[in-house]
């Protein structure tokens, strides 16, 4: 998003109550749509790096495209933090 901490506050603004959630999916899915609700591990999707597992070093002058300890690539900590999540699904909801 650019805009430091943005996805940060609205996941941390999403309601706590996941059956809203299951509700919307249900909704979709009534569209036509297939959709499934996946639970996914919510810590260190920004810190940890998606491809090596190494820690990315996120300060202030590099929020947004920051060092991988480990591999020493530049990473976009956003997109990497987007396959973090898709890659923990812990289970899903029908
Ligand atoms: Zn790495």
């Amino acid at each position: 998003m650019n805009t430091r901490g943005a996805f940060a506050r609205a996941i941390s603004s999403m309601a706590d109550d996941t059956s809203l959630y299951a509700r919307e999916v249900l909704a979709i899915n009534l569209a036509g749509v297939k959709c499934k609700l996946h639970f996914v591990n919510p810590y260190h999707t920004s810190t940890k790096h998606a491809n090596c597992g190494g820690k990315i070093k996120r300060t202030s002058e590099n929020y947004d495209i920051a060092p991988c300890i480990l591999c020493s690539k530049m990473v976009n900590t956003h997109l990497n933090a987007a396959i973090n999540l898709a890659s923990s699904t812990i289970r899903s909801q029908t």
